[in-house]
This record gives structure tokens, C-alpha cells and sequence, in this order.
């Protein structure tokens, strides 16, 4: 799919109506594939683009399934692009995500699936993260 058609396609899936700044973050997030990035990576490369504005697009963009936090080693938020089966409020992206400590990049590794842990009965799970580093594939 065209990456134009791509956008419009993930906007419709969020119920998102479509704005300048919408879509070229989200290209941002598509041309990055799986390699998450940080706010301020995004921000870089829009000079006009305001910090508030951003912020709220990639609020608004995880609560509707389309990007979704990837932690890295040092806690920063990083985000990358969704599976296509996460919906609004319901993420789907249980994979571990690797920090390279060369490149400095942290990437999603949709085959590496987070093991189900057994809690104790009254402990409730609503978020988990599970972050590798090392040396990606690119940088060896
Ligand atoms: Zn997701
Ligand atoms: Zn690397
Ligand atoms: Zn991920």
C-alpha cells in the first residue's frame, strides 16, 4: 500500500480526522517501521511543529491503537508503529523491544512475545514491558 493510502487508512481505523500535523507524524512513524522513536527525534525534523501540539498527537495516536510505547533501558518514552490488531484502548504489541547500545536505537521485535507471568490472584496486570540490549543486527 502507498504510504499516503497507509495514512489515511490508519487515520479512518482511529477515527481520526485528518490534520497536517497527523499525518506527517504518522509518516514519521511508517518510513521508521519497526524502530521506535522519541519525541524529540520527531521533533527535530519539523521545524514549525510545536512541543504541545506533538505531544497531544502521540497521545491521541496511542490511545487509538495506532502507535504504542516502547520503553528503553535509560526509562525514556519511545513509540513506534502498532500490529494491525490494535483498536482504540486496546493494545496488542506484547513483544519485547531491543536497545542497541551502538546506534542508540530501539527497535520492536514482533516475534519475541513478553511470556505470561503468573501474578499473585490480587495483583491486577495493566501494562508490561520487557526491554533487551545489546547490539542490533544492523550494527554488528
Ligand atoms: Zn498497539
Ligand atoms: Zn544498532
Ligand atoms: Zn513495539
Amino acid at each position: 500500500m502507498e504510504l499516503d493510502q497507509r495514512i489515511k487508512h490508519l487515520l479512518k481505523h482511529g477515527n481520526l480526522r485528518m490534520t497536517t500535523v497527523r499525518k506527517l507524524v504518522l509518516k514519521e512513524f511508517l518510513e521508521a517501521g519497526s524502530i521506535a522513536l522519541s519525541s524529540y527525534e520527531i521533533e527535530k525534523k519539523f521545524e514549525d511543529l510545536d512541543r504541545i501540539t506533538l505531544y497531544r498527537t502521540l497521545k491521541t495516536f496511542e490511545e487509538c491503537g495506532i502507535i504504542h510505547q516502547a520503553v528503553d533501558v535509560s526509562g525514556r518514552s519511545k513509540y513506534a508503529i502498532c500490529s494491525a490488531d490494535c483498536s482504540n484502548h486496546n493494545h496488542e504489541d506484547h513483544h519485547a523491544h531491543f536497545y542497541c547500545k551502538k546506534c542508540e536505537r530501539t527497535v520492536c521485535l514482533d516475534d519475541v512475545k513478553i511470556p505470561t507471568l503468573n501474578l499473585p490472584t490480587d495483583f491486577q496486570l495493566e501494562d508490561s514491558q520487557l526491554v533487551l540490549s545489546g547490539v542490533c543486527g544492523a550494527c554488528q
